[in-house]
């Protein structure tokens, strides 16, 4: 790690210390929405820390910023490991940040919960997004034993609005559960595809193509062109029959290359176009309050489990009863029927 980056961790560590001594969340809120990244940065750690005191706090702090939230246009953008995320994010937010915008990049990570890792916690990724004044960046919790991943990227999203980030990209894995998650606390979604061998249209991504605003298909460089050119005219039939969205938006399919820097314009376009046509028909609004709703309806299951497992030797016997079903001595219907004194 560099100099620059133990100093910068060191005076994160030393406010949330103070933040916690003095038990000071007025502190933290003047220097998040002044954007100060290093609050930023602490008031997520915050809210993602499962100790009862913190979570007092940061509840307290989210009621604080609201005010300052709602501004930011909220992208989601998906793709299986490999489609180019990464590679798409980093030369879209540098774009981004070229048209004076300020950029955040939110992940959620299903497969983290396993590994303990991050898609984000190679360093290398997305390297000169990550050392740009304008943007920051910031992986899922490394792990969330009651699933609350998507709970606490969008209070991240809040607090990214409150510091002044007017784009956030929250990024991804197209592996089902996530994406409906995200869909939920987005205003455009963008699908990444490859142009591969005719396997384009099955199994689960026919279920995301549904969920999309937008389509960017990614490598169309060199020998990929072809393919992807055939691959944009199936991708468009595709959306074709679909039933038209309730908010009258046609997806649209876009030819793109982050390495050259191909299409990605249009995609912004796309999205500005989106948000100009939302929010003269209303769906914009519309759309924001189902986004409530669904935040709403989170915290409330989140809620309930937490208040469940935190009954005395509940989480034991959770453990427990996990265990027994996987070794087939109990079937699952009986055990959650057990655990929940049914
Ligand atoms: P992710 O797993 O979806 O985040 O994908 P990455 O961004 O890590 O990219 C996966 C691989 O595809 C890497 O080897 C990249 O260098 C490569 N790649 C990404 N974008 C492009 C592109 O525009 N053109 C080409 N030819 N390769 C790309």
């Amino acid at each position: 790690m560099d100099q620059g980056k133990k100093a910068q961790l060191k005076a994160k560590e030393r406010l949330l210390a103070r933040v916690k001594a003095r038990k000071d969340i007025g502190l933290l809120y003047q220097q998040l929405i002044l954007g100060d990244r290093n609050a930023l940065a602490t008031a997520i750690t915050l809210c993602e820390s499962t100790a009862t005191d913190d979570q007092i706090f940061s509840r307290e702090l989210i009621q604080n910023i609201l005010p300052h939230t709602g501004k930011a246009k909220r992208i989601g953008i998906t793709g299986v490991p490999g489609v180019g995320k990464s590679t798409f994010i980093e030369q879209f937010g540098l774009n981004l940040i070229a048209a004076k915008h300020k950029v955040a990049v939110l992940a959620i990570d299903p497969s983290s919960q396993r590994t303990k890792g991050s898609i984000l916690g190679d360093k290398t990724r997305m390297e000169m997004l990550s050392n740009h004044e304008q943007a920051f960046i910031r992986p899922s919790p490394a792990n969330d034993a009651l699933g609350g991943v998507a709970a606490r990227t969008r209070e991240a999203m809040l607090l990214c609005e409150a510091a002044g980030y007017d784009v956030i990209l929250i990024e991804t894995v197209g592996v089902g559960q996530s994406e409906i998650a995200v869909r939920s606390m987005v205003d455009y979604f963008l699908l990444l595809m490859l142009a591969g061998a005719g396997d384009e249209l099955q199994g689960i991504k026919r279920g995301i193509m549904e969920m999309a605003d937008g389509i960017a298909i990614t490598k169309v460089d060199g020998e990929n062109t072809l393919a992807s050119k055939r691959a944009k005219a199936e991708y468009k039939n595709a959306l074709h029959l679909f039933p038209p969205a309730k908010n009258q938006w046609s997806p649209q399919v876009f030819l793109t290359s982050a390495y050259e820097n191909i299409g990605l314009d249009e995609v912004k376009n796309n999205i500005d176009l989106y948000f100009k046509q939302l929010s003269e028909n209303g769906y914009l609004q519309t759309q924001r309050k189902e986004q409530n709703i669904g935040w709403f309806d989170n915290l409330l299951r989140e809620g309930m489990l937490q208040a469940f497992l935190s009954q005395e030797g509940k989480l034991q016997e959770l453990k427990l009863l996990r265990e027994a079903v996987a070794s087939g001595n109990i079937d699952p219907q009986s055990a959650a029927k057990k655990l929940l004194s049914l």
